[in-house]
């Protein structure tokens, strides 16, 4: 299928309104965070988290949480970004795919002013796909947004054929700095990157907030496919140079609010996983579940094996990492990850 079949395709809708399951036991977190709820007007404590967050998505339409004097954090349907509100309008980070009206409505609970800057964090659908529906919202604005991107970002969108508004300011890559009214932006792209070719990560230097999403999901091991990356290779480097930035709170657009501890849990469960997969690895020998018998390609060795080395490694890791949020979910997909890179690159 071409791209631009593709883009013809009709997907659903991204949002996920899922029916009140009643009370659910929510995670352990996994950083030993206090938990508060969520407040438009009171600044969330630094480390701090959101309380019963899985339960807010699944029974509320938004979740909006005040970080700073000037930032906030919102989240619906297991989808967030952030918004910087200035004197004269708000910088908008991402409009969420499926979420235009959702996303100006919680907007609007902190501000009436103009949204008059838009960026993109990353050319992905399911994160910038509700541009189109939130400019629309926003017409009988005296002045529309306008939509940064990083070069790179930019040139992607260009190459795939992306059917979204193309940025109106495109930023150097992969280092940036603009000014917002008071606020400084500075653009920190990935140049090998792990998730996309163009992910980046969006500090706001005077509120120090970090904004990217797909790095991290805070109080969660890393989700499924390592939060929908197209590869594992440099993903350590990347939470490695994102968490070295100066900021005390980070938005991963999926999770809880994040913290530098959020990145050094990530980092110790990747460590431990490396380690599980590897003696996984020699633990398994080739051909492993395959009957020779009957094969008629040797196509089916690799996937056979690379799924014995994950399910190992899973359980290797389940006495330390099990009680945590998705973990049955994501964790064999992210040992397979693994496996092919060390298989890989050694
Ligand atoms: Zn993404």
């Amino acid at each position: 299928m071409t791209i631009r079949n593709l883009a013809k395709v009709s997907l659903p809708a991204l949002s996920l309104t899922l029916a009140s399951q009643g009370a659910v036991a929510e995670a352990p977190s996994t950083v030993d965070a206090t938990y508060q709820a969520p407040s438009i007007t009171a600044a969330l404590p630094v480390g701090d988290k959101i309380e019963d967050l899985f339960t807010l998505n699944m029974t509320t339409p938004y979740i909006v949480q005040k970080l700073t004097g000037r930032t906030y954090w919102y989240q619906s349907g297991f989808y967030g970004t952030t918004w910087y509100v200035g004197d004269e309008g708000v910088l908008l980070f991402d409009p969420l795919g499926g979420q235009a009206e959702t996303l100006l409505s919680a907007i609007r609970t902190t501000t009436d002013l103009p949204i008059t800057t838009i960026i993109y964090s990353h050319d992905h659908a399911d994160h910038i796909g509700g541009t189109p529906e939130f400019l629309a919202l926003l017409e009988d604005q005296a002045t529309a947004p306008v939509l940064v991107s990083s070069r790179e970002t930019a040139e992607k969108m260009d190459r795939l054929n992306s059917q979204l508004p193309r940025p109106d300011v495109t930023l150097s890559w992969p280092e940036a700095i603009f000014r917002f009214e008071d606020v400084t932006i500075e653009l920190h792209g990935f140049d090998h990157a792990a998730h996309t070719d163009d992910h980046s990560a969006w500090l706001l230097v005077e509120e120090r907030v970090l904004h990217a999403p797909d790095l991290l999901n805070p109080d969660q091991p890393p989700f499924w496919g390592f939060a929908g990356s197209e590869r594992f290779s440099y993903l350590q480097d990347n939470l490695r140079a994102a968490n070295a930035l100066d900021w005390d709170y980070f938005n991963g657009g999926h999770g809880n609010v994040g913290s530098h501890d959020d990145f050094s849990f990530h980092l110790a469960f990747i460590d431990d996983l490396i380690a599980a997969v590897g003696a996984a690895m020699g633990e398994v020998p080739w051909g492993y579940g395959v009957d020779a018998s009957t094969l008629t390609a040797h196509t089916p060795m690799l996937p056979a094996w690379y799924e014995e080395i994950a399910r190992r490694a899973t359980e290797t890791l389940r006495p330390e990492y099990g009680q945590y949020y998705g973990f049955d979910a994501a964790t064999p997909a992210n040992a397979e990850m693994v496996a092919e890179y060390l298989f890989s690159y050694r």
